[in-house]
């Protein structure tokens, strides 16, 4: 499939749209919601006191604004972690490759995780997803799970409006499905920066936001000994782990450092009897 001709609107309409999830503010919202109403009726009261309104709205937006940049933060919305305690108790635990597919790196990763018998989810966005389709198509035949990772990967992804919120994630959930075969269940804000209105538009579509417990950083550390420590030291069945194969940082010999450290996490994983899954294995009796 030739990645200029797939658009967002050419969803499969054999595809089942997921179930809108109920949406509920999370309770420091629904605090900010009052809040707003509050200072709206003191304005009304107090109209020569606008200035000193104005200044309380703006701290309020700063205040969910910057919890919103904290990626484990539950503060703004749901925000999920760790994997259901029942896959736990299966010693599973959830491995997350962010940013891809990669030429160089994705087709190298696959085969290291055939070897290995893991599996795992891989976070596309979905216009670097339409650049290579035959690499979405691999991904999915062999057993991983693809899920959203917004559209264009935007800096200034956490600064959109509900409208372009919406816009940015659906349209990837519509091409995602064209190209994988199947609607994302998971989303990931890009660089896990939020705002409190991304929530309502998860639940609409259906998805539920996965953050991490743990991250190697290994788009910018480019020694693979530290990024393995950042994920074994600690490992527990449950944990979700994020990796890259998209924006690889490059090792001193110039190999991607996640290729040099999954062999060796993998091997990790097996010695603690730990099993590295995908989001929907793990989350199937959820
Ligand atoms: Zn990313």
């Amino acid at each position: 499939m030739d990645g200029a001709d797939v658009t967002g609107a050419a969803i499969a309409t054999t595809i089942q749209a997921n179930a809108p999830l109920r949406w509920r503010p999370a309770p420091l919202v629904r605090l900010s919601i009052m809040f707003h109403g509050l200072l709206f009726l003191a304005f009304l009261v107090f109209p020569a006191h606008w200035c000193g309104f104005l200044l309380a709205l703006l701290g309020n937006h700063l205040v969910l604004g910057g919890l919103g940049l904290w990626p484990t933060s539950r503060l703004v919305g749901p925000n999920i972690l760790r994997l259901p305690a029942t896959a736990a108790a299966r010693c599973e635990i959830g491995l997350t490759f962010d940013d891809g597919p990669d030429v160089q790196v994705t087709p190298r990763l696959l085969e290291l995780l055939d070897r290995y018998g893991a599996k795992a989810s891989f976070f596309l966005a979905a216009k670097q997803a339409a650049l290579h389709p035959a690499l979405v198509q691999d991904i999915v035949r062999r057993g991983h799970s693809i899920e959203n990772h917004s559209y264009n990967h935007s800096n200034a992804f956490a600064w959109y409006g509900l409208g372009r919120l919406h816009r940015e994630v659906a349209s990837s959930q519509a091409l995602i499905a064209t190209l994988s075969g199947r609607l994302p269940a998971f989303f990931r804000a890009p660089m896990g920066l939020r705002s409190p209105l991304l929530d309502p538009v998860l639940a609409r579509l259906g998805l539920r936001h996965v953050a991490w417990t743990r991250r190697g950083f290994d788009t910018v550390k480019r020694d693979p000994d530290e990024v393995l420590r950042r994920l074994i030291n600690g490992l527990a069945a449950g944990d979700v782990l994020l990796l890259h194969d998209g924006n690889a940082a490059r090792t001193r010999d110039g190999e991607a450092v996640v290729l040099a450290v999954l062999p060796r996490l993998l091997d990790a994983v097996a010695a603690m009897g730990l099993k590295s899954v995908s989001l929907p294995m793990a989350f199937q009796d959820k």
